[in-house]
């Protein structure tokens, strides 16, 4: 596969964005859109679903950039549904994860474990839940930023 097809959709994809307000850019995922046709393409050639994947949401967009100025509810719901899917192919198999997975991992690992901790040394739990998150946001922030230097993420 060419890396024009990309190139060529993420024209599209900004093209789209100007042309839409922003509440159906949100609803129709656009910057996420990129970031997952990106990885469709690093896999395509190892894999067939996601070369399959790739040519789906290539078709989707094209279809949505034409009908830009009627865009329905419907329109909205498939987009909604592709990009879903693929994104759980993408996590299953290739192991990606959503970024900023590990912030909210260790936020919420980190908030019980101070509730627990500040009960126990400070018999305190308002003092032991931000000292908690703290230190949780931290460990979530570099496991984050390992995985994205690693490609890791979606
Ligand atoms: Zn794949």
């Amino acid at each position: 596969m060419e890396h024009q097809r990309v190139e060529k959709l993420n024209t599209i994809l900004e093209e789209l964005k100007n042309t839409v307000d922003e509440k159906a850019a949100k609803k129709l995922g656009l910057d996420k859109c990129k970031r997952i046709i990106e990885k469709l393409y690093s896999f395509s050639s190892d894999c067939e679903e996601c070369d399959r994947r790739f040519n789906e949401i290539e078709k989707q967009i094209i279809q949505l950039f034409e009908k830009r100025n009627v865009l329905e509810e419907n329109d909205f719901k498939q987009q909604k549904q592709i990009i879903s899917s693929i994104i759980s192919h993408l996590q299953k198999q290739h192991k990606l994860i959503p970024s900023g997975y590990y912030m909210s991992l260790f936020i919420s690992i980190g908030s019980s474990l101070g509730v627990v901790f500040g009960f126990l040394i400070f018999d305190n739990i308002a003092l032991g839940l931000p000292i908690g998150i703290g230190i949780g946001a931290a460990i979530g922030a570099s496991f984050d930023e390992d995985a994205k230097k690693k490609g890791l993420t979606l």
